[in-house]
């Protein structure tokens, strides 16, 4: 089995254990692949956690980059091991804004020892979290007008952006907007806009399909897609939306089956860990989405052949049979 991304306690602040341990339960169980993929620093003070703030910023954002540079340390030595999972060295982009790319550009250049690609991922709309709590997603809203429609336009432009500077090699949770994207939330189906109640013009964004809802997402979630397999990009189905009780995997199954229809899309599956519970998490559950919601044929993973990372791919046939199954019992 195959994760392309990870996280830890030792290196991010909402992580919950150790990066030896969760390399250790991969290994435990049975990953050939595990990939280590900490955040890159931000490095503006308005991006800070409130978890990373102390009231020093600029101390708090050195103490980021010293994480950082002590993670890909850990991270090379860990590789060296030579464990049963083999390990691959990513860096998650933090794609806030121009200047945050064009400092995941020269990290990626400045180390390219140790970093062997990148996950391209957004984490801000508008310079506001929106995968952090309820109250940064609100606000994220908020500076879009209280609109859903605006929120997912602002989010696939500046994932465009990332995917066009930086050609991620694995582009992440392509739909994290949708974490907030409760039962509770009322959205106009035609303007996106934010509505108190449930009426005949309006629907739960819970279960909204968006791209079939507005044709301006549907172009910009396209455009997005097609500029990744352009490049031999990597679309990863992410299983920690599963892990916070989200029907689907991101991404859900309205973009999984949009990316389906783009020739070159190629999917790659993370369970994006902090912790050891998190290793390999609900992955029967993405199995069963792969092969009844989306009929994916193969499933593609990242090779590390002397230094030089390939793709290649299993049948989802020949996956569904490996003993890995057998752990979730
Ligand atoms: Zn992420
Ligand atoms: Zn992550």
């Amino acid at each position: 089995m195959y994760s392309h991304h990870s996280h830890s306690l030792d290196y991010v602040a909402h992580g919950v254990d150790h990066l030896e341990s969760v390399v250790a339960r991969a290994n435990h169980m049975h990953f050939e692949l595990f990939c280590l993929t900490e955040h890159m620093p931000r490095i503006s003070a308005q991006l800070l956690y409130p978890e990373e703030a102390t009231g020093n910023a600029e101390s708090d954002l050195e103490t980021l980059r010293n994480s950082f540079e002590k993670f890909l340390v850990h991270a090379a030595q860990i590789k060296k091991r030579n464990l049963s999972t083999k390990i691959i060295i990513g860096m998650e982009v933090e794609g806030c804004d121009l200047s945050h790319i064009a400092y995941a550009k020269d990290l990626m250049e400045e180390n390219k020892r140790v970093i062997q690609f990148c996950i391209g991922s957004i984490h801000h709309v508008n310079g506001i979290p929106i995968d952090f709590d309820r109250s940064g997603w609100d606000r994220a809203l908020k500076s879009a007008g209280n609109n859903l429609r605006s929120l997912l336009r602002d989010y696939f432009e500046q994932q465009y952006e990332l995917i066009r500077e930086l050609k991620p090699l694995v582009l992440g949770h392509f739909d994290l907007f949708r974490l907030f994207c409760t039962d509770d939330l009322y959205i106009d189906a035609e303007t996106g806009e934010k509505v108190e109640k449930l009426s005949s013009t309006s629907v739960r964004a819970s279960e909204a399909s968006f791209p079939a809802l507005w044709d301006d997402i549907k172009g910009l979630a396209l455009r997005n897609l097609e500029a990744v397999a352009s490049y031999g990009g990597l679309i990863e189905i992410n299983t920690s939306g599963l892990r916070k009780n989200l029907r689907d995997p991101y991404p859900h199954r309205d973009f999984a089956t949009l990316a389906q229809s783009v020739a070159g899309t190629r999917f790659v599956l993370s369970d994006d860990a902090h912790g050891v519970a998190h290793v390999g998490v609900c992955y029967d559950k993405a199995l069963a989405y792969m092969s009844n919601i989306l009929n994916l044929e193969r499933l593609h993973y990242l090779t590390d052949v002397a230094g030089v990372l390939e793709v290649q791919s299993k049948s989802l046939e020949k996956i569904r049979q490996s003993s890995f199954w057998e752990q979730y019992l």
